[in-house]
């Protein structure tokens, strides 16, 4: 139990320590006998771990395992991005890792290579063509991407405006996701 109480008393201390008051995120309500708690930054009053951390993104605080949330961008892109960041999305190799072998893994749409996570949203030449064509247009130099990871690194460190440098990973996670999007079509 003191245990408990110490993790509380060290999320309260950690939370101040970010400009956030703890009683923001669960606040105690009492009428009559009843009590109940509240959490103040969502709609409904449940606490949710995504608006917390969006919070802390906000001021530039998360970065959790280098990976960068981004409020605008919708979830389920985010956790694409994620895992395919990870190499944990599904691609023709994925099987044989799980020692299941399919007559190819060679990539459908080049057939040149074989379609591994990185392949499909970064190396693939539809995808090197769609990127290109892009990041033309904001006017970003393109430099050659091998992985997820190249293309997320570049954009978390493109230019000193962190406003700009926001809005061109939110195009790339955007670019990625339509990538895959259309490859599963
Ligand atoms: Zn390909």
């Amino acid at each position: 139990m003191i245990g408990v109480w110490n993790n509380i008393a060290r999320i309260k201390r950690e939370l101040e320590k970010r400009g956030i008051p703890h009683d923001n995120i669960i606040k105690k309500h009492q009428g009559g006998n009843d009590i109940s708690w509240k959490c103040e930054i969502t709609r409904d009053g449940k606490y949710k771990v995504s608006a917390l951390r969006y919070i802390l993104e906000d001021n530039g605080q998360v970065d959790i395992d280098n990976f960068i949330w981004i409020k605008e961008i919708p979830l389920k892109v985010s956790c694409f991005i994620w895992r395919a960041k990870r190499s944990r999305i599904s691609t023709m190799t994925t099987p044989s890792s799980r020692g299941i072998n399919l007559p190819t893994t060679t990539c459908c749409q080049c057939n040149s290579m074989e379609e591994t996570t990185d392949h499909i949203p970064v190396q693939c030449v539809f995808a090197k063509s769609v990127t290109e064509w892009i990041f033309n247009w904001c006017n970003v130099p393109l430099i050659s991407f091998q992985t997820v990871h190249d293309v997320l690194d570049y954009a978390s460190n493109w230019g000193t405006c962190p406003k700009k440098k926001k809005r061109l990973l939110s195009i790339c996670y955007t670019i990625l996701w339509s990538i895959w999007k259309v490859r599963n079509k």
